[in-house]
């Protein structure tokens, strides 16, 4: 029988018996509909990852995460209200007394209860409490807690059933007899999301933190990052932090994500690939720097992108920066971030935190007529889980590096055609702005 057109000759989809994944998605959407509950995490609908056969390039479909509520837009500080008036909104579900709008918490940074409660001052006076009883968790005077996500952007928290990976469904698109096989292939959308609420107060941005805070907030990550890498299931965990409706913020305050991935992401993956390529050269050439210490040297020695050193990490501008003001935190040493230890982790807080601080200035500083704040993304490059560096002589390339993203710029049509962003302020001129102002 002759198929129905349309005016403009589209065959109406009822009629397209091949579209089966169409007819799958609508299935499954139709089945978690019946049986989502009102639980405090709401399961995220559909979450699947989708490879793209042409360009083999996966996307995360997350139905359910715009549902999120947002508030990034409102409480805009008026230049005659001071910051200390605006640190308890009512509204806010992220504000110390109104615990009961999110999950419980998985884990806090609290006083010790043994210290006079609420007093405590020095950052050893506090611990990070992980506990499966969650009673007390309003009681106590919190300084940064982690729950799961409301709207994780996955469907389940576990492990998937299917033994697919990346790598094996984009190898058997190749050979794929059925047009289904050939462009529809997906894996399910699994894995851990939790917020972790970095500060009890109504801020914004680290740069407002006190130095307990964001010493507190660097010390729940490093707990929170270890129980996921010894949970076992997760090939990949890190830590983000979107600042700002343009960098994807929903809430205005301050906070950060978690998510445990159970496979390690294209980008991370391609990453160890070419330093594994870099470390085999090193090893026949019988350099004696690994790719990161190599690289950091190369920087410190041309000057024009480094914005600062300490005998610990380095503040660079990277050469490719693929973002104005991109910048990044490295260390000077192996060791996988969830094994840093107080010292270390400390020095790491205070310096991101001063890192943001002297972005917002140097935001102000070229943009002087822009009165809006600085949005602003942090992201974790970490190292996978099993491959920390410090274990394995032959993965010693891997190093966990803190970026920190200014949104200060949006992918336009040259960048999505060509895949190639476009940074119109040079990572020279970036790291001169930043250290007037760090
Ligand atoms: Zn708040």
């Amino acid at each position: 029988m002759k198929q129905p057109i349309l005016l403009n000759g589209v065959v109406p989809i009822e009629s397209v018996n091949f579209c089966t994944a169409f007819f799958d998605h609508r299935n499954i959407l139709e089945k978690t509909t019946n049986t989502i509950d009102n639980s405090a995490v709401a399961s995220t609908l559909f979450s699947e990852y989708r490879l793209d056969p042409a360009t083999g390039l996966w996307t995360l479909i997350a139905e359910g995460r715009d549902a999120r509520p947002s508030n990034t837009e409102k409480l805009v500080a008026p230049s005659n209200v001071s910051v200390s008036k605006l640190e308890y909104d009512s509204d806010c579900p992220f504000c110390r007394g109104n615990e009961e709008r999110t999950p419980v918490a998985v884990a806090f940074a609290a006083p010790r209860l043994d210290s006079d409660g609420t007093g405590a001052r020095e950052v050893d006076e506090f611990e990070i409490v992980e506990s499966s009883s969650f009673a007390e968790v309003p009681k106590r005077a919190w300084f940064s807690r982690a729950f799961e996500n409301k709207y994780p952007f996955f469907r389940e928290n576990f492990e998937r059933k299917e033994i697919s990976t990346f790598e094996s469904v984009d190898k058997s698109f190749s050979i794929a007899k059925s047009s289904t096989r050939l462009f529809f292939n997906s894996i399910s959308g699994c894995g851990r999301h939790e917020v972790i609420v970095d500060s009890p107060r109504h801020l914004r941005s680290w740069s407002e933190f006190t130095d307990l805070e964001i010493k507190l907030a660097f010390r729940l990550f490093r707990s929170r990052l270890k129980a996921s890498r010894d949970d076992g299931r997760f090939a990949y965990s890190f830590v983000f932090k979107n600042v700002g409706s343009s960098a994807g913020a929903s809430q205005r305050h301050t906070h950060c994500q978690l998510t445990g991935n159970v496979e390690i992401p294209p980008d991370v993956k391609r990453e160890m690939e070419r330093l594994t390529r870099y470390e085999r050269l090193r090893k026949t050439r019988g350099e004696e720097y690994s790719f990161w210490d190599a690289l950091l040297e190369a920087e410190l020695r041309a000057q024009s992108r480094v914005v600062a050193a300490s005998d610990r990490f380095v503040v660079y501008c990277p050469y490719a920066s693929r973002f104005p003001v991109q910048t990044e935190i490295c260390p000077r040493f192996d060791g996988a971030f969830e094994d840093y230890d107080d010292s270390v982790l400390d020095e790491l807080a205070l310096l991101a935190r001063r890192t943001v601080a002297a972005l917002e200035k140097g935001k102000r500083r070229r943009y002087p007529d822009d009165p809006r704040p600085l949005d602003y993304n942090v992201v974790l490059k970490n190292v996978p889980t099993g491959l920390d560096s410090c274990r394995c002589e032959e993965l010693c390339f891997a190093r966990p590096r803190w970026l920190i993203f200014p949104s200060l710029v949006k992918k336009a049509g040259f960048e999505i055609g060509c895949g190639i962003d476009v940074n119109p302020i040079s990572p020279e001129t970036a790291a001169r702005l930043l250290r007037a102002t760090f």
